[in-house]
């Protein structure tokens, strides 16, 4: 089999699993390669009462990357990034994905998008525009959750309909395969479940264009669980690796991994806690390496509908 392999800019923590810790080691057991260039180095994740840690520069960045140049390694075929806070970094990790698609034209690269979540944004305002008008573009595959979509496209989501419309208007803006990986919308199974929607344009022989629009509804668990953005973006990536033109099976193999991960989590998360008790953010730190049999051969627990 031929070797794939993907450069991952994403953060590291010591303990738990956001970024890279969420992103590497699924990679690694689904047989990618993954060279991870660290944007922050934090103690553990942002919801901890404590946190400490280093913040890569838009200059440390760029020191690696020429290390990585000189040397004639920088062939990938995916880049995979995450959560950045600060404008310049993210100019320069569009100069690399610039560069390394010249590098390769057939690189794909994988955008979460992150700048916030239920009408917030936790990163500075001043990174909207960047995504806009630089990092959305370069994108090919793209995983906003709904406020983020919103924020992108400027509409808002109250409809299914509303939703086919924002995936399409990102499709305008570059990317050929758009997630949104949770939305508010309603399931038809009741409020216990959270939707997500997708969308791939998908070029024909002939050159004509259609596009596959799906939706699934994904089991709600009553917690907070982080780093699981990083880990749907991970396995999209190897899922649509392997169902390039096939979207609704990438992502029902997708949302089946998160669900076995967030199972066992909960589940561990529970009896550590104690009845009655809620658990603490380093309990519900994800059960990743308990879940390597699920990442490798995913039972399909969660099923996609044509739109
Ligand atoms: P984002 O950080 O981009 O908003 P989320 O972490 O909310 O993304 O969701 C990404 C995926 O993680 C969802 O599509 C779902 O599969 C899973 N997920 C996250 N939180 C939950 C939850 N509380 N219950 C069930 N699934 C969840
Ligand atoms: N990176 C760091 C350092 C974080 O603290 C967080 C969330 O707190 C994340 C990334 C993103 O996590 P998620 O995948 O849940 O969006
Ligand atoms: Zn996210």
């Amino acid at each position: 089999m031929q070797e794939r392999r993907v450069l991952s800019i994403q953060s590291h923590v010591v303990r738990g699993y956001v970024g890279n810790k969420s992103a590497v080691f699924p990679l690694q057991v689904l047989g990618f390669e993954v060279d991870s260039i660290n944007s922050v180095q934090f103690s553990n994740h942002t919801g901890y009462a404590h946190w400490k840690g280093q913040v890569l520069t838009a200059e440390e960045l760029n020191v690696l990357y020429e290390g990585i140049k000189l040397n004639n390694v920088h062939h990938y075929d995916y880049i995979l990034t995450g959560y950045s806070r600060d404008t310049s970094f993210l100019e320069t990790v569009v100069d690399i994905i610039k560069e390394l698609k010249k590098a390769n034209p057939g690189l794909v690269y994988v955008c979460d998008p992150v700048l916030g979540d239920q009408g917030a944004m936790y990163v500075p305002e001043n990174l909207l525009p960047v995504y806009k008008n630089k990092v959305v573009p370069l994108a090919d595959i793209l995983t906003p959750n709904q406020f983020e979509a919103e924020l992108l496209t400027g509409r808002t989501i109250r409809t299914a309909a509303d939703a086919v419309q924002v995936m399409d208007l990102l499709h305008d803006m570059g990317p050929e395969t758009v997630v949104l990986t949770s939305t508010d919308l309603l399931s038809k199974h009741g409020d216990q479940f959270l939707v997500a929607l997708g969308s791939q344009k998908i070029k024909k022989a002939d050159g004509t264009r259609v596009s596959q629009k799906i939706w699934m509804d994904i089991p709600k668990v009553d917690a907070v669980f982080v780093g699981t953005g990083d880990l749907f973006a991970a396995m999209l990536l190897a899922w649509t690796h392997h169902h390039p033109a096939d979207l609704k099976t990438a992502c029902e193999k997708t949302a089946s991994v998160m669900h076995h991960v967030i199972q066992r989590t909960i589940a561990y998360a529970n009896e550590m806690a104690g009845p009655g008790k809620r658990p603490s953010p380093a309990q519900l730190e994800l059960r990743m390496v308990q879940s390597k049999a699920d990442i490798e051969n995913p039972a399909t627990v969660v099923r996609a509908e044509l739109l």
